[in-house]
């Protein structure tokens, strides 16, 4: 884009990347999506759609680049095989498609890598014990096995080269690489000419880089992923000393510095805890201390502080994972000025979640994710088949997504909501401690609504099964949502609590419309994601006297898939709430608490608090269910089906709702 009168052609330059030309600034970062090797119709699509969003470059995730290198059962992608080039080079094409750069990250994982398929020994520049997918001690590499490693990184190169990458990288990020553990001492304990000083420590990186640029320098740029400090202090890599020494030692030597921080929990930093761009002040100094190219990332979702960082001189390219899964068209809304189009990352990490768990990876704000193989586009649906109309009951996640595809279909749509605004759950949880990016999930879809006349919207318009049949629209889809249980019941009580009629227990929802208790509070969490956590910062905020009690041993532990169980429980402890693990919870009533240890029943009591349940959540679905009884009705009145979607189905991530409203839409009039 030539226009310089165009307020962001700044970030539509191109950038010369050692033999290759970055068409403008956007940088697919390399990032793991669950499917590699094991889904690879669904891993092509989907960076085919990253390309077709207008991002110059598209990365790969790691490709392994050897059978010791070997991340089983995490489904990342191989290149330690010929056999590997043909699925690499549809990858390739498909990203070519659309004249971007494809990038392709090598990687070897080291002690990390626990072979399980492969059932070799893990290396490491040290004997290390570790934990990946179970215990085990990585074994010392010898010489051998570092030639080993050495060729097999220059074989991948290769055969990334044959396959079409326009870009291949060396990996050092994070401490889950090969390079990287030899660069940190608290893994490194040699005393070769590979340990001991700095210059020893990085030669294995300094020889990769150089195996690679010998293989395919002349075609290839390549470029490292580095992270330059891993935001432990002095225990580990930091950027002011050995973080920035390393790339001030190899300065020249790569053709682009991808640069970042470690651990992928700080990397991928939730909304939560992270702001924006919060890795600027660690990778800033990158520019100084070379002339190559650098890329950087930090939840960029923002077209001004892009600009900002590029005209300060702290980046020449704008690296995102996140907010190209959200919006994989977030460079082209830039270019075309849509920028109240673009569907904002909001830090969540659903993503990672997936991705952890080894399945297709999957977000909160973009349904269509993971599912480009099934026709499902981020931008573009299916046009309507008939010229009905549908009813939505319900403006949460859910109702408003259901909406927004069936009016981009151009079907008629009203909206009713019973509250004052849309939204649902999602505003509400939104004013939680921490949690305010979440409102882009609702204010996206309002504004998109906005501009659909062929969408109506109610406000404070609570509907009976009555009221439904009077409008007669003869398609009607509840999205009524789940309220939280007061009673206790959940994964580890089938039956109500005892006592819990008491008059002293609150659920998340009152907690939300402002209805808290004061004094002494027990916050029982049998939810173990963030909400036990959110709730016991905002009432420790409020003053309360906060005991956080959970029948199991650990606390929040599926926030470990987010990449945030380190924070929560750094917050929890910096907060001075009081930790009570594998504690059952036996009765209430207003004079005192009684709880007994998980594993000896060793009771214990508190004296003279509230409770707060976070259990589990029910169904709102009591209209739907009435409405669909009457079906003499129904059919008098012209309503010819009703269904429902999200919470009031079975209540669960604000991502499930997002999707069951978008597949409903996509659904809606049949198949194609
Ligand atoms: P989901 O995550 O499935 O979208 P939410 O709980 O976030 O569920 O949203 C449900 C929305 O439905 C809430 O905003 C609620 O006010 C609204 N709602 C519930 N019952 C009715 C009803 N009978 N008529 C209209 N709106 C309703
Ligand atoms: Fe961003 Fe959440 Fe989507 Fe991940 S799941 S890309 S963090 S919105």
């Amino acid at each position: 884009m030539s226009n310089s009168r165009h307020p962001y052609s700044l970030l539509f330059e191109p950038v010369q990347i050692g033999p290759v030309t970055a068409k403008n600034r956007f940088f697919q970062a390399p990032h793991a999506t669950g499917m590699g090797f094991t889904y690879p119709e669904h891993a092509i699509a989907y960076r085919k759609t990253k390309a077709e969003g207008g991002w110059g470059v598209v990365a790969t995730e790691e490709c392994m680049i050897d059978s010791n290198s070997d991340h089983s059962p995490s489904p990342h992608m191989r290149l330690a095989s010929d056999a590997d080039i043909p699925f690499l080079a549809r990858m390739a094409d498909a990203v070519h498609e659309y004249d971007a750069l494809f990038a392709v990250e090598l990687c070897h994982a080291g002690k990390s890598a626990a072979n399980k398929l492969t059932r070799e020994y893990p290396l490491a520049p040290s004997q290390t014990h570790y934990w990946s997918f179970g215990p085990y001690v990585a074994k010392t590499a010898d010489k051998s096995d570092i030639r080993r490693v050495i060729q097999a990184q220059a074989d991948a190169a290769r055969r990334a080269m044959t396959a079409g990458a326009d870009i291949v990288y060396v990996y050092a990020a994070h401490d889950l690489s090969l390079p990287m553990q030899f660069l940190l001492p608290r893994y490194n304990r040699r005393s070769d000419e590979y340990g001991g000083s700095l210059e020893n420590r990085v030669r294995l990186f300094r020889q990769m880089i150089e195996a690679t640029k010998e293989a395919v320098g002349h075609k290839c740029a390549v470029a490292v992923r580095f992270a330059v400090d891993e935001m432990m202090g002095p225990g580990g890599l930091e950027w002011q000393n050995e973080g920035r020494e390393v790339v001030e030692m190899l300065a020249e030597l790569p053709d682009l510095w991808d640069v970042n921080v470690s651990d992928w929990s700080n990397d991928s930093g939730v909304s939560r805890f992270f702001e924006e761009d919060y890795q600027r002040e660690y990778t800033d100094f990158v520019k100084s201390v070379t002339t190559k190219p650098v890329v950087g990332v930090g939840r960029y979702v923002n077209p001004d502080r892009m600009v900002s960082d590029i005209k300060k001189g702290r980046l020449d390219l704008i690296g995102a994972a996140r907010p190209s899964i959200a919006d994989p068209f977030l460079p082209n809304k830039i270019r075309d000025m849509q920028i109240d189009d673009i569907r904002e990352c909001i830090g969540c990490n659903m993503c990672t979640t997936n991705v952890l768990l080894s399945v297709p990876i999957r977000c909160t704000q973009n349904p269509t994710i993971g599912k480009e193989v099934d026709g499902w586009h981020p931008e573009t649906v299916p046009v309507r088949r008939s010229q009905d109309s549908v009813l939505v009951v319900g403006g949460g996640p859910a109702g408003l997504e259901c909406a927004l595809t069936l009016g981009k279909r151009g079907y008629d749509v009203t909206l009713a909501e019973a509250g004052d605004a849309l939204g649902g759950r999602v505003i509400q949880e939104a004013a939680l401690p921490g949690l305010a990016a979440w409102r882009a999930v609702a204010e996206y879809r309002i504004g998109q609504l906005a501009q659909m006349p062929n969408v109506n919207t109610y406000l404070q318009s609570p509907l009976d099964a009555e009221q439904i049949l009077e409008f007669g629209i003869p398609n009607v889809v509840f999205a009524t949502g789940g309220p939280w249980r007061r009673n206790g019941m959940g994964r580890q009580y089938s039956s109500p609590v005892p006592g819990w009629e008491s008059g002293n227990v609150y659920t998340p929802d009152d907690i939300m419309v402002g209805n808290c208790p004061s004094g002494r509070v027990v916050v029982f969490d049998d939810d173990h994601y963030y909400m036990g956590s959110v709730i016991a910062e905002k009432l420790k905020l409020a003053g309360c006297d906060v005991s956080l009690v959970t029948p199991v041993a650990e606390f929040a532990n599926y926030s470990k898939f987010a990449q945030e169980y380190g924070h929560v429980l750094g917050r929890l402890v910096e907060l001075e709430i009081e930790l009570l693990p594998t504690h059952n919870l036996t009765s209430i009533s207003p004079e005192r608490i009684e709880l007994a240890h998980a594993w000896t029943g060793t009771p214990k009591v508190i004296e003279g608090a509230d409770i707060v349940m976070v259990t589990m959540r029910d169904t709102a679905s009591d209209v739907f269910h009435d409405l669909e009884a009457r079906k003499a009705d129904c059919a008098a009145a012209g309503v010819r089906s009703v269904s429902r979607i999200g919470d009031c189905v079975a209540p669960g991530p604000i991502a499930m709702a997002i999707h069951d409203g978008h597949r409903w839409a996509m659904e809606f009039g049949g198949p194609k």
